[in-house]
């Protein structure tokens, strides 16, 4: 049996982390055992669903690296299915119209809170008349088509995640409503586990994948596979995301959905990485890893039970490992955007070399890519500011003749294209004043970068000087080294 799966987006916000992390299990699952992966867009909601929804989806997926074989598929234009899989159900007086209007549904649950029920629909209407219906029908009562579910029904199925599990029909809150607003002609709106079923039927899912929040519709879905004759699949429920506080991770901790963690500077490389861990863990423990890596692996054994904490610092720790790993060529196109935003004053063909010799530097040092804007901000103007510590150094004695010496070098047209060529005129002026390298050293750091910290002095010096900013640098340190 070849493995089909499927993730069902519902598009009524943007990509949500818990869901784009069940993509990624659906994606490894599918891939490990060389199955489809299929995406269905789940919009029959029709007053929550946007398109512009949908685009953020499909997007975030594609940037993910999620890419699906089959779809997008929307239940939108799939209408139909349902409808005759509905009617079938009423044909064989397995499912049925209820007349009950909003009013009575109220009382029925405040009348069950009163006696510390349980909510659940009483099956009241299952076995109206043909009369007791046309009555209702004639004061224009609307119907809903409900699904019967036995109270003594057991449902019993072996997750792949959690085990042998077993619902009691009685806990499934009483017959449940498959389609809204449906009068005798006409059958109106059909609800999510009525459309998952008949897609995943008609797609021929083997292997329902997704989060634990569903398992009690798993238990009514399974109900829907044997009314409908459909082979019922395997299931697996993943863990939640939750919060550092152990609650699920909402739209309250802030941010949650795949667009704005790209916004934030994560590496789409090092988010999925990420959402792997949140629940699964490789057999050698490997953290660092591609899609393609972890799904030589992936089984359901290693998907914990319990739900996974969101842990940032981990975020960031991925991420900085992918940013210094990523060729200075791809980094740069990544951090041109922010150095844009920022207003810098760059172009960004005829400074490419450049930039990506910036890039190369900054690199190692790149939690998030805006990290970039500030550790990158000196390197895009002539005139700086000098941290006291800096400002200390220049006037060390012997400082300013350094600098006037220095300075004489690079206006006589020293080259300074190398590594190999900054150090020996490094040398030239070590031997030339009689001083120290690390007063040399030090002193280039603080007219150069304006503080004692920063990235590799001789790098960053090459990059300046490529775009004619050491020579006023050191002009204006000299002032200060002067004064
Ligand atoms: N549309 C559902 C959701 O977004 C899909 C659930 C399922 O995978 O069956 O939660």
């Amino acid at each position: 049996m070849s493995v089909r799966v499927r993730i069902a987006p519902s598009p009524t916000g943007n990509l949500h982390i818990g869901t784009a992390r069940t993509a990624v299990f659906n994606w490894l699952f599918a891939r490990r055992h060389g199955g489809q992966f299929i995406l269905r867009v789940e919009d029959t909601d029709t007053e929550r669903s946007r398109s512009e929804f949908t685009d953020n989806i499909t997007t975030g997926l594609q940037w993910l690296g999620l890419t699906w074989d089959e779809g997008p598929f929307f239940q939108s234009q799939r209408l139909d299915l349902y409808r005759q899989a509905i009617q079938t159900l009423l044909d064989q007086g397995l499912a049925y119209r209820a007349y009950d209007t909003p009013e009575e549904l109220d009382a029925m649950r405040t009348a069950q809170k009163a006696k510390n029920q349980a909510p659940r629909y009483d099956n009241r209407h299952r076995d109206l008349t043909e009369e007791q219906q046309k009555a209702y029908e004639a004061e224009g009562r609307q119907a809903v088509i409900r699904f019967k579910i036995d109270d003594d029904r057991v449902i019993q199925w072996k997750d792949l995640v959690r085990g042998n599990m077993t619902w009691q029909g009685s806990d499934l809150g009483g017959d449940m409503v498959v389609a809204r607003a449906s009068s005798v002609a006409e059958i109106g709106q059909p609800l999510y586990n009525l459309a998952v079923v008949v897609d995943d039927m008609d797609m021929g899912i083997t292997h329902v994948i997704r989060g634990e929040d569903h398992i009690a519709n798993t238990a009514k879905q399974i109900l829907l596979y044997e009314a409908l004759g459909g082979t019922v699949p395997e299931f697996a429920h993943t863990p939640l995301i939750l919060n550092q506080s152990g609650q699920k991770l909402s739209k309250r901790d802030g941010v949650t959905s795949i667009s704005d963690f790209q916004k934030m500077g994560f590496t789409a490389e090092a988010l999925v990485n990420y959402m792997t861990l949140l629940g699964w863990s490789a057999p050698d423990s490997e953290e660092v890893f591609t899609l393609e890596d972890a799904a030589k692996t992936f089984s359901f054994d290693r998907v914990n039970k319990a739900g996974a904490k969101f842990d940032w610092d981990k975020l960031d720790w991925l991420n900085s490992q992918y940013l210094h790993d990523i060729p200075a060529a791809e980094l740069v196109e990544m951090l041109i955007p922010y150095w844009q935003e920022a207003s810098y004053a760059f172009n960004p063909d005829a400074d490419q070399d450049w930039l990506t010799a910036l890039a190369g530097l900054l690199g190692p040092s790149l939690t998030r890519l805006p990290d970039a804007v500030e550790q990158g901000h000196f390197f895009f103007s002539e005139l700086m500011e000098y941290s006291e510590a800096a400002t200390q150094q220049l006037h060390q004695s012997g400082v300013a003749d350094l600098l006037q010496a220095t300075l004489e070098k690079l206006q006589a047209d020293t080259v300074l294209d190398s590594p190999a060529s900054g150090k020996s005129l490094v040398n030239e002026i070590v031997k030339a004043q009689g001083i120290k390298k690390g007063l040399m050293m030090k002193s280039m750091r603080a007219a150069l970068m304006g503080d004692m910290q920063g990235p590799d002095l001789m790098e960053s010096w090459l990059i300046l000087h490529r775009r004619q900013f050491d020579i006023p640098r050191i002009t204006q340190a000299l002032e200060l080294a002067k004064g």
